[in-house]
C-alpha cells in the first residue's frame, strides 16, 4: 500500500528498556494531550477518563477498579487514545479539496491520524479523484440505493469495530437481520475469537472467568503471549500490587518486554522516580508458538486435584493417556523450554494454593492451533481445580474497549438460535438463520464479488485485515464502501466505486447529555458518558447514524421505529434487556456508579458445555515449523500504536526512536545470515499461493529465541495470506508466518511486475 513509504530514515536505536511506566509515561502522555486538543480540552477529557460519570476509554478493554478510582484512572496509552479522538482540529470539504485520495494514500498512517476530526459528511462519487461534501440525507440515501439494488442482503457486509457502544452494535446487528443477512464481520475475529471458541467449548462460555479482585487474591499470574505494557498498560499497576503482596507472576513470551520486567508506577514518588517494581520473577522465551507443547509439559507433571476432576470435568482420562504418550523431547523441542524450567513452572502452580490465573492476548489466539493450545491452558486450569475460585480463573484480556460488548448484544455471523428468536419476538422481523461471514469470509467474498456492499462501523479495514494487497484488490471491486469513522484513515482511501465517510461523535463528546454502555473484559457493563464539546456542529452519534441508515434502508419494519430507539437510548437498553440473558434492569443499573457484572455461568461452576461439564480436550501436540533457513514471522503493536491508529515513530521500551519499518531479529541468526544492525531487507512470506514481499525493513537486533522475527502491524500484514487462519476460529494467523529475508535491492519501478509486495 503506498504511503507507508519504502524510504524511512534509520531509526534511532538504543538498549531496550527494563521496566514500563514512570515519568517517561507522564511526559509522553502529556505530550500527546497538550500537543493535540490543548491543555484545557485536554485537561478536562483527562479529568474524565474512566471516572464514574465519565467516559470509558475508548482504547483497550482493560476494567476500571469495582471501588475507589484514582484521580487520574487512565494510562499513557489512554491518554494518547484520548488526545487522537479529542483532536480540536477538523477537515472537512476544504481539507478533501486540498488532498486528491491519491494525494492522501501517499502519506503515513500516522500523518492521517493527525490532520484532525472528521466534520462532515463526504462522498466520493463514480471516477472523481476527490472526496465531496454531501447532505446526510443525500448520504443515507446513496447507501439505501446501493444496499436495495442488491441481488441478495447477503451481497452486503456490515463490519464492526470494537469502539462501537452496546447501544450502537445492537442496533447495528438488528439493521443487518432487518435487511436480510448475518454477515457481521468484526474485529474480534481477528483476535480473541480463538479464545472464544476454546473456552465455549470447555468451560461452556466464551469470556474470561476472572474479576480484578481475583488478581488480589491469586497466588500465581502467568502472563501469555501478552504486552501488558503496551497493550492493557493499566494491567501493571494490578500486578505490581499482586507482587508486592507475594504473588509470583510468570511471563511467557518470545520477546524481552519491559513491561514484564518492571513496572515504575507513575502515580507514586519512586515510580516517577524511575524505581521500579521487579514483576516476572521468571520469564520463559517460549518459541513464537511453542504454548501448547509448553503447557503439555506443565499438564504432564502437574499435582492434580481428583475431586475436582471427578467432580465436575469429563474427558481426563483420555487426556492423562495423551499426557503419557507424549515425549519430553518434543516438548521441550516444540516449546523451546528445558524440562527442567516446565517442571519448576508446574511446581509452582501446584504450590500455590491453586490460586492461578492466566492472562494471555494475541500472542496466543493468532497462530493455526490457537484454540488448542487455549484449551490446553484450560486442561491445565482444570488439572488444578483452578475455574471458578477465588484467586483463580482464566482472563483472555480484549484489546478494544468494547469488543466483548459488542459480541454479547449479537455482532457475530453465527449467533445462537435462542439469540435469533429473541430478537424476533422483540423486533417483530425474520432473521435469517444461515450463518454469515467473519472478516476473513467477508474479504475473500468482495474479493470473488459475491459480495457488492461493504459497511463499517468504525475501524480501519484495510489496514488491520491480513494480506493488504488482497484486501485493497477486495475492497476496490466493490459497488461501494461506507464508514462511520471519527479519523480520517486508509480505509477511506482503498474504496469501492462509490465511497462514504459517515463522521461521528467520540465517546469522549456530549451526546444530548445521553450515555451510552461498554462491557470490558471482566464482563463489567458500565455507563460512559462523554462531556467534551463535540468537534464539530452536525455530528451524529454512531446509533443515530445507524438508526438513520436502518430507516433509509429498510424503514419503520415489524416492530422497529429506528428515530424513537435513537431519540432516548434507554429505549434500546429495553429492548437489549429482553433480548440478552443478563441486563435484567439495565437501565436502572447501568447508572449505579462501576455498572454491574454480567452473569458467567463458569463462575459458578455451571458448564454450559455440550456434556454439562467442563471438558478436557486432547489434541495432538504440534507447533508451526518452517523450512531450513526460514523464519517464523510475528506482528505486533509499537507503543505509539493502538491497532491501526499510528500515534507516532516511537517504540520506547523496545529502544525505538522514529522508525516503522523495522524487523527484530535474534543476533545470532543475523550474523548467520550476514545482515548487519540496521541493514534493510525484504521480508518475503512463503505460502501455497505464492509469495509475498515487504521491502526495505530495518533488521534491529532484539533479545529472542533464533528462528524467530517480529514486525510492526499493518506494516507487515501484507505478509499474511489471507488463507492463513486458526482451525475452529478462522483468525488470520499473524503470529506465525514463515519468511525468508534477504538485502533489500535498489527500489523496483512496480511497472516491471515482482511479486505482491509493499
Ligand atoms: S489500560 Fe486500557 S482501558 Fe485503561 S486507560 Fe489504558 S488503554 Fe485505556
Amino acid at each position: 500500500m503506498s504511503g507507508m513509504s519504502e524510504e524511512e530514515p534509520g531509526p534511532r536505536v538504543s538498549p531496550p528498556g527494563k521496566e514500563a511506566g514512570g515519568w517517561p509515561a507522564v511526559a509522553s502522555s502529556l505530550r500527546h494531550v497538550v500537543g493535540r486538543d490543548g491543555l484545557a480540552r485536554g485537561g478536562r477529557a483527562l479529568a474524565r477518563l474512566n471516572q464514574v460519570g465519565g467516559f470509558d476509554c475508548p482504547s483497550c478493554a482493560w476494567p476500571d477498579p469495582d471501588g475507589e478510582r484514582s484521580f487520574a484512572e487512565f494510562c499513557e496509552n489512554g491518554a494518547k487514545a484520548v488526545a487522537s479522538e479529542a483532536m480540536k482540529r477538523t477537515i472537512g470539504r476544504e481539507f478533501f479539496a486540498r488532498h486528491s485520495v491519491a494525494d492522501l494514500l501517499e502519506r503515513s498512517d500516522e500523518w492521517h491520524d493527525k490532520q484532525g476530526r472528521l466534520a462532515e459528511p463526504m462522498i466520493l462519487r463514480e471516477g472523481a479523484s476527490h472526496y465531496e461534501p454531501v447532505g446526510w440525507d443525500e448520504a443515507f440515501a446513496v447507501l439505501a440505493e446501493e444496499l436495495k439494488a442488491l441481488d441478495s442482503p447477503d451481497e452486503a457486509a456490515f463490519y464492526t469495530s470494537g469502539r462501537a457502544s452496546n447501544e450502537a452494535a445492537f442496533l447495528y446487528q438488528m439493521l443487518a437481520r432487518a435487511f436480510g443477512t448475518n454477515n457481521l464481520p468484526d474485529c474480534s475475529n481477528m483476535c480473541h475469537e480463538s479464545s472464544g471458541a476454546a473456552l465455549s467449548a470447555a468451560i461452556g462460555v466464551g469470556k474470561g472467568t476472572v474479576s480484578l479482585d481475583d488478581f488480589a487474591a491469586a497466588e500465581v499470574i502467568l502472563c501469555v503471549g501478552q504486552n501488558p505494557g503496551t497493550n492493557h498498560p493499566r494491567m501493571l499497576a494490578t500486578l505490581e500490587s499482586a507482587v508486592e503482596r507475594g504473588a509470583r507472576m510468570v511471563a511467557i513470551n518470545p520477546l524481552k518486554e519491559a513491561g514484564l520486567i518492571g513496572f515504575a508506577h507513575p502515580q507514586k514518588p519512586a515510580g516517577l522516580l524511575g524505581r521500579a517494581t521487579p514483576l516476572a520473577s521468571s520469564y520463559l522465551q517460549v518459541r513464537v508458538n511453542g504454548d501448547l507443547a509448553l503447557f503439555r509439559g506443565v499438564a504432564k507433571c502437574l499435582r492434580d486435584d481428583p475431586d475436582f476432576i471427578a467432580r465436575e470435568t469429563t474427558g481426563y482420562d483420555e487426556y492423562r493417556r495423551l499426557l503419557a504418550g507424549t515425549r519430553w523431547d518434543d516438548i521441550e523441542r516444540l516449546s523451546g523450554v528445558s524440562r527442567r524450567a516446565i517442571e519448576e513452572l508446574a511446581e509452582l502452580l501446584a504450590a500455590g494454593g491453586r490460586r492461578v490465573i492466566t492472562c494471555w492476548a494475541m500472542g496466543l489466539t493468532q497462530h493455526r492451533n490457537a484454540v488448542a493450545t487455549i484449551r490446553e491452558i484450560v486442561n491445565v486450569h482444570l488439572m488444578l481445580g483452578a475455574v471458578g475460585r477465588e484467586g483463580a480463573g482464566l482472563c483472555p484480556v480484549r484489546g478494544h474497549s468494547n469488543v466483548q460488548g459488542d459480541r454479547t448484544v449479537g455482532i457475530w455471523e453465527k449467533m445462537p438460535e435462542a439469540f435469533l428468536a429473541a430478537l424476533d419476538r422483540q423486533a417483530g422481523i425474520r432473521s435469517p438463520r444461515g450463518h454469515g461471514h467473519d472478516t476473513v469470509g467477508s474479504m475473500v467474498a468482495m474479493h470473488d464479488g459475491s459480495v457488492k456492499v461493504f459497511v463499517a462501523l468504525g475501524g480501519n479495514f484495510a489496514q488491520a485485515t491480513p494480506d493488504s494487497g488482497f484486501t485493497a484488490e477486495a475492497l476496490r471491486r466493490t459497488r461501494l464502501t461506507c464508514q462511520v469513522s471519527t479519523k480520517l484513515n486508509r480505509s477511506h482511501l482503498i474504496h469501492g466505486r462509490r465511497a462514504l465517510i459517515l463522521p461521528c461523535l467520540g465517546r469522549s463528546e456530549d451526546d444530548a447529555g445521553r450515555l451510552v454502555s461498554c462491557e470490558n473484559s471482566m464482563g463489567v457493563v458500565q455507563a460512559s458518558r462523554g462531556r467534551l464539546q463535540p468537534a464539530a456542529a452536525g455530528l451524529l452519534s454512531e446509533p443515530e447514524i445507524v438508526a438513520r441508515i436502518g430507516e433509509a434502508v429498510v424503514g419503520d419494519v415489524g416492530r422497529i421505529r429506528w428515530r424513537w430507539l435513537a431519540g432516548d437510548y434507554d429505549r434500546i437498553r429495553d429492548w437489549i434487556e429482553a433480548v440478552v440473558p443478563g441486563f435484567d434492569d439495565y437501565n436502572r443499573r447501568v447508572r449505579e456508579p462501576g455498572g454491574f457484572y454480567l452473569p458467567n455461568a463458569a463462575k459458578q461452576r455451571k458448564w454450559n458445555t455440550a456434556s454439562g461439564k467442563a471438558e478436557f480436550s486432547a489434541a495432538p501436540l504440534d507447533a508451526f515449523e518452517v523450512a531450513e533457513g526460514r523464519l517464523i514471522l510475528q506482528t505486533l503493536r509499537s507503543h505509539d500504536q493502538f491497532n491501526t491508529t499510528i500515534y507516532g515513530p516511537d517504540d520506547r521500551y523496545r529502544g525505538i526512536g522514529g522508525g516503522r519499518r523495522i524487523v527484530f531479529l535474534n543476533p545470532d541468526d543475523m550474523r548467520r545470515r550476514g545482515v548487519g544492525p540496521l541493514e534493510e531487507v525484504d521480508l518475503t512470506s512463503h505460502w501455497p499461493d505464492g509469495e509475498r514481499v515487504a521491502r526495505r525493513f530495518r533488521a534491529i537486533p532484539y533479545d529472542m529465541p533464533p528462528g524467530m522475527a517480529a514486525a510492526y502491524f499493518p506494516e507487515a500484514n501484507v505478509l499474511v495470506p489471507a488463507g492463513s487462519v486458526a482451525l475452529g476460529s478462522n483468525t488470520p494467523t499473524s503470529k506465525a508466518i514463515e519468511i525468508s529475508i534477504a538485502a533489500s535491492g535498489p527500489v523496483e519501478d512496480p511497472k516491471h511486475g515482482h511479486p505482491r509486495s509493499s
